[in-house]
């Protein structure tokens, strides 16, 4: 069980300043728990309705007749609470602040009130266009603020939005626009990132083979360069808006109509495409952006993600703005011009709280301290992440080289379906533990089952799979056209519960660890163990930055330990060194988690947002990589060539 020496309880300062101290959040918690309908009504009132709602929650998770509804007869506009509401007291407040790829661009800053036209104007085009409430619109687009209106002008009309990631491929793209039978898909002609362009217009025109002539396109003018243009069927934004009014009074919708739909990163096959609703989701996004980051009116919010992925959804648009926030998007990526790129950004911008994934801090920390060192982060108040377990080693370095050992890490366990947290520490309250998400947020109610008999199981230093016994207002609400898989993936392993998909450990002091998906538990000689232990011990190796452990059939064990291990740049691999890291592990866990084969892996099969994909790197482990499953969602297909190609286990 782990359980570090070191934990890192908040200052007096810090607990005073917070929303919410130790006790705050035990008893409101405790709150949240015995009466969870009043506890959400009092939470929705930081939404405005148009009609205020009578009924809270209406739940059912019984296979077969699975039904989520909240505040159900409220109405109200995401849009007008994003925007409008904030006009009076904020309009002249930077709503967005615009960070472009290339650092010697000049970032921009647009107002309240300038988002508002921007969103009006929007709206008021696509209506132009033939979408209405209800309609479908694919977005593919860069990290532009032109991203964030087109998602505001869909929720002002009604309309639903699905974002796909402008780094999938025209395949990947067409099977979304044609799974959700999008009117119109909003594009730009070029999106740099990295220093490098992709043409998105003509990846969109590939993605429509099947509806050329029918699916309408919204051009924005990104970049300037040579498109495909189909006339009659492809319109610039710029040139649409010269002819459109900017007022566009918001859409009344009601609180279960669909916002959004979002597919799931397919780290474990098929990507889900997930349906979030209007009021429930709002009041969810906001309110843990508030508690999460400890947001504070006048805050510099800065969320790292695409708004491809929900923690876009969540926390660069929805959440902070839904607060009045200010939310920098950023156009590049951490490594461009060099490896300092985001602590620049932070500096210049003044970042009060910034929220990013381990993939990024591990491949930064990879590159050395001098690139943090230099820059002027004391602005830094909250430091968060999302997507993986963060290696206690990267935990860290990031909170001693980042955070100058000052700074709360807030390691925010969620999913595409939760909408938003559903376990993290709080700023401020939390006594922290480098790698663990602690405890559940307000409102969530966690149990560790037994994975094979579905009991649950009490008390402390315990670990099974990883469910939610109750309902929260974030909760997606079904697959878009398949209710059925909706209960068949979520509600029907474990009767009555939210199955999360995910492994946990509670330790002796009640603190939750998540030891990744069910699927990557492995059995070696009776041991049940979570993948996550075993790379987080290999990674804490000096000579190692990225590792990925998977099990394979062992005929002595029962299941074997297969490592792929990637070292620091400029380390050499060489078989000595594959006996330094078998001790090595050995010690820190014990002889049971010794690996068996590590294969040296120059990068490792990632999903476009950067998480591992372990099912194929056990497929590989297996020697049975003729069936990949769906690799669709690989960001570098190339490094699975490699590794099939230096695999350690010949049959
Ligand atoms: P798919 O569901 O298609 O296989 P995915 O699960 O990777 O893909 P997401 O919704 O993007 O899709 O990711 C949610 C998952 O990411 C969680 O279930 C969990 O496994 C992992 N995760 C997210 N945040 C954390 C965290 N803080 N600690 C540990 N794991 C995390
Ligand atoms: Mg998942």
């Amino acid at each position: 069980m782990p359980n570090p020496d070191t934990t890192y309880a908040p200052s007096a300062e810090q607990a005073k300043a917070a929303h919410v101290d130790a006790k705050g959040y035990e008893e409101m918690y405790a709150a949240s728990i015995a009466d969870p309908d009043a506890f959400w009504a009092e939470q929705a009132k930081r939404i405005d309705w148009m009609k205020a709602p009578t009924k809270v929650s209406d739940v059912n998770f019984d296979l077969g007749s699975v039904n989520i509804k909240w505040f159900e007869d409220g109405t109200l506009n995401v849009a007008a609470n994003c925007i409008d509401r904030h006009l009076a007291e904020r309009g002249t407040q930077t709503a967005i602040i615009w960070e472009p790829d290339e650092a010697t661009d000049e970032a921009q800053h647009i107002t309240y009130q300038q988002l508002h036209a921007h969103v009006c104007k929007f709206a008021n085009v696509l209506k132009e266009m033939g979408v209405g409430k209800g309609d479908r619109v694919v977005l593919y687009m860069p990290m532009i603020p032109q991203a964030a209106y087109a998602m505001l002008a869909c929720a002002r009309i009604g309309a639903i939005h699905s974002i796909v990631f402008a780094g999938f491929s025209a395949d990947a793209l067409g099977a979304r626009i044609d799974a959700c039978d999008a009117k119109v898909v909003i594009t730009s002609d070029g999106a740099p990132r990295g220093g490098r362009v992709t043409n998105l217009k003509d990846n969109v025109n590939k993605a429509l083979l099947n509806d050329f002539d029918t699916v309408k396109c919204l051009v924005v003018k990104r970049t300037g360069q040579q498109i495909a243009w189909r006339d009659g069927l492809d319109f610039w934004l710029h040139e649409m808006e010269e002819n459109v009014s900017n007022d566009c009074p918001p859409e009344e919708m009601g609180a279960e109509d669909p916002l959004f739909i979002l597919y799931t990163s397919g780290s474990t096959g098929q990507p889900k495409g997930v349906v979030h609703t209007t009021g429930g989701y709002l009041t969810y996004a906001a309110m843990t952006h508030e508690y999460t980051f400890d947001y504070h009116d006048g805050d510099i919010f800065w969320c790292t993600a695409d708004v491809g992925w929900v923690t876009g959804h969540s926390y660069i648009v929805y959440g902070p703005l839904a607060n009045g926030a200010t939310t920098l998007m950023f156009e590049g990526v951490p490594t461009y011009p060099d490896a300092g790129r985001f602590w620049d950004v932070c500096q210049k911008h003044k970042v009060n709280q910034f929220y990013t994934a381990p993939t990024a801090l591990r491949a930064l920390m990879g590159q050395g301290n001098s690139f943090v060192e230099g820059y002027d982060l004391s602005d830094l108040k909250v430091l968060g992440t999302v997507g993986e377990p963060i290696n206690p080693e990267a935990w860290n370095w990031y909170y001693n080289v980042v955070g100058k050992g000052k700074v709360p890490i807030v390691d925010t366990w969620w999913q595409t379906e939760t909408g938003g947290h559903l376990m993290t520490p709080l700023p401020g309250a939390t006594n922290l533990k480098p790698g663990s998400a602690q405890q559940p947020f307000f409102g969530i109610k966690p149990l560790v089952l037994e994975p094979t008999t579905a009991e649950v199981i009490e008390g402390n230093d315990v670990e099974g799979v990883l469910v939610i016994a109750n309902s929260w207002p974030g909760q997606m609400r079904t697959v878009w056209g398949d209710h059925e898989r909706f209960e068949k993936t979520y509600f029907s392993d474990y009767p009555g519960y939210y199955f999360t998909g995910d492994g946990c450990k509670r330790d002796a002091d009640g603190d939750y660890w998540i030891t990744g998906r069910v699927d990557d538990v492995i059995n070696v000689s009776g041991h049940r163990m979570g993948t996550a232990e075993v790379e987080s011990a290999l990674v804490a190796h000096e000579k190692v930055a990225e590792s990925a452990v998977v099990g394979y059939p062992h005929d002595i064990k029962g299941q074997g330990i297969y490592a792929y291990v990637t070292l620091m740049n400029g380390v050499e691999p060489s078989d000595e060194l594959r006996k330094e890291l078998e001790t090595w592990v050995r010690t820190e866990i014990g002889p049971i988690a010794k690996p068996d084969l590590i294969q040296w892996a120059p990068g490792l099969p990632k999903t476009r947002s950067g998480k591992i994909m372990r099912r194929i790197l056990r497929k590989i482990a297996e020697d049975d990589f003729g069936a990949l499953g769906d690799t669709s969602t690989l960001a570098e297909p190339a490094v699975v060539d490699d590794l099939i190609e230096n695999r350690m286990n010949r049959k």
